[in-house]
């Protein structure tokens, strides 16, 4: 009997697992379910395939982009692996060909486009085929509120109710909590199935810039960092996309445009020459990424803002995958902020929902404006914590300049303690300042001790100090209620008296902070 190990050796050429391979392979061989939460890079697809190839029957692969598809049935295939995907791309006599080797018990893995299970008669093709397990990958998809939300995938629970004694997986680098919770119920697994590694890629770099003629200041760190070395470089519109593009080319910097206004044709082969060839910088929006395995892309720089932390991991995750030194570099411009802004409340989502997405931003911003290590403040936010500054980012290498805002945090957290812990930034900072608004005087506000306390500050540079202790830990946004700030210990800490805090005075985006304190 050739057992994980033998097939990792001997078809994939590698010495040992990694990550939590071993663990959830062992426990797929042996029947079981498994939800697999492990950061870009760190070898999903052989949890799966490597139970695939070795159980009797068929690996049923759910995979939502068919540029993933193709390239892993090629991967597969080079090994002597056999493997097939069927998507929109599959037609006619191609198709059929797949479908015949399927009932022939001749695959060890199909890889499946998720539109393909509501097709009629696909499922009960399924069911009289044997099944070694179904793997559901990029299953942050099937969050609602997640950042790559698929309709699609809402009906792959039809696929625990059809088959359910076959060993079921679900794979994903998303690592925030509601996301991951989502998925469990969605999908029908439970917290036991769960096998979740460190977020950390301690190979990747952070930094974070103000913005300040980002094209020159691209080419800068390009030539400076990374001369001819791949990268991708995110811009928000396609117009930017392209300009980007141009100027890097006028440069001398082999560069390439990718984004959904591209016919089909120049996507493709853009996207195929940034994987064959040395050197090429590929200017995109964040259609380009998910699933590209290329793994020396040595920086990934944004030149607008994400939208959220868990989207920034995931593109960021595209750098580095080979283990090797890489950046993660991100220019940040005060204009961005109120677009960005702009945009989430003017678009078409419902009411809710919007709110999240500006909770989630706001959520952005402060890892953008952390004073601290900003690995710390990355893994913070999905509930990891790590220890000592991290020494390899930017604040860490470079660390800003910083005032004693003991005083001012706990002006803040006594006026989010008097206000009940239910109110978002901008009410608080209206009650420190002093300003009598309809709310304010409707709630009796004005009438709080902590009602024109805050003085000293501007609005601006309030917003950035509330900011600045979410980023610490100091104070917690209510992600999932209705997004006010709330106390946590490490506030009572500080309104103890039993820790201080320090401020970045150059905060990246608000204004500079005019360190004047009054007692
Ligand atoms: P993920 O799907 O988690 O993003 P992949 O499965 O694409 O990651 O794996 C990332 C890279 O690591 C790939 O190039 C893969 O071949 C390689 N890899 C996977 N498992 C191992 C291992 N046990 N040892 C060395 N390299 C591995
Ligand atoms: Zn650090």
């Amino acid at each position: 009997m050739r057992t994980p190990l033998d097939v990792l050796q001997k078809t994939y050429g590698y010495e040992k697992f990694t990550g939590l391979q071993e663990e959830v392979t062992s426990r797929v061989m042996a029947g079981g379910n498994a939800v697999v939460f492990m950061p870009t890079g760190g070898g999903k697809s052989a949890c799966y395939q490597i139970p695939s190839i070795l159980r009797q029957g068929v690996g049923i692969v759910i995979s939502p982009l068919i540029a993933l598809m193709r390239d892993q049935v090629a991967a597969l295939k080079q090994m002597g692996v056999r493997a097939e995907c069927l998507n929109s791309s599959v037609k006619g006599q191609d198709a059929a060909l797949i479908i015949n080797s399927l009932q022939r018990s001749e695959l060890d893995l199909l890889y499946v486009a998720p539109e393909r299970l509501g097709q009629p008669g696909f499922i009960e093709m399924l069911a009289r085929v044997n099944i070694a397990l179904i793997a559901i990958d990029e299953a942050h998809c099937v969050a609602q509120w997640g950042h790559d939300f698929r309709p699609d995938y809402l009906r792959l629970n039809i696929l625990a109710e059809r088959f359910p004694n076959v060993p079921r997986m679900a794979l994903t680098a998303t690592a925030d909590g509601p996301t991951r919770r989502e998925i469990l119920q969605r999908l029908s697994f439970t917290e036991d199935d769960i096998f979740a590694t460190g977020f950390d890629r301690p190979n990747i770099r952070y930094t974070v810039v103000p913005k300040d003629g980002e094209n020159i200041q691209l080419l800068n760190f390009i030539q400076t960092y990374h001369f001819q070395e791949c990268g991708i470089v995110y811009r928000m519109s396609r117009k930017n996309v392209e300009k980007t593009a141009e100027w890097l080319c006028k440069k001398r910097i082999k560069a390439l445009p990718y984004h959904a206004g591209l016919s089909p044709e120049t996507r493709e082969k853009n996207q195929a020459r940034f994987m064959s060839e040395d050197g090429i910088v590929m200017v995109a929006t964040i259609a380009f990424g998910m699933g590209i395995d290329k793994p020396d892309v040595r920086y990934v720089a944004h030149l607008d803002l994400p939208k959220s932390i868990e989207a920034y991991y995931q593109e960021t995750g595209r750098a580095g995958r080979d283990g090797l030194p890489a950046e993660a570099w991100m220019s940040v411009g005060i204009n961005d902020i109120g677009f960005l802004r702009r945009m989430i409340l003017t678009g078409n989502a419902p009411e809710d929902r919007k709110a999240l997405e500006l909770r989630k931003f706001n959520a952005l911003l402060a890892y953008c404006e952390s004073a601290n290590c900003l690995r710390q403040a990355l893994l913070g936010y999905f509930g990891e914590e790590l220890k000592e500054p991290c020494g390899n980012c930017f604040t860490c290498l470079t660390p800003p300049s910083k005032f004693d805002g003991t005083i001012a945090a706990q002006k803040a957290l006594s006026n989010v303690y008097r206000t009940e812990q239910m109110y978002g930034v901008n009410h608080l900072v209206d009650v420190l300042t002093g300003k009598e608004t309809p709310k304010i005087l409707s709630q009796a506000h004005d009438k709080l001790s902590t009602f024109k306390i805050g003085t000293e500050y501007t609005r601006d540079e309030w917003i950035s100090i509330h900011r600045q202790m979410v980023s610490q830990g100091l104070l917690d946004v209510d992600i999932e209620g209705y997004g006010g700030l709330k106390l946590n210990n490490a506030s009572w800490e500080v309104l103890r008296k039993e820790r201080t805090v320090a401020l970045r005075k150059d905060p990246i985006i608000a204004k500079k902070i005019s360190a004047k304190t009054k007692d």
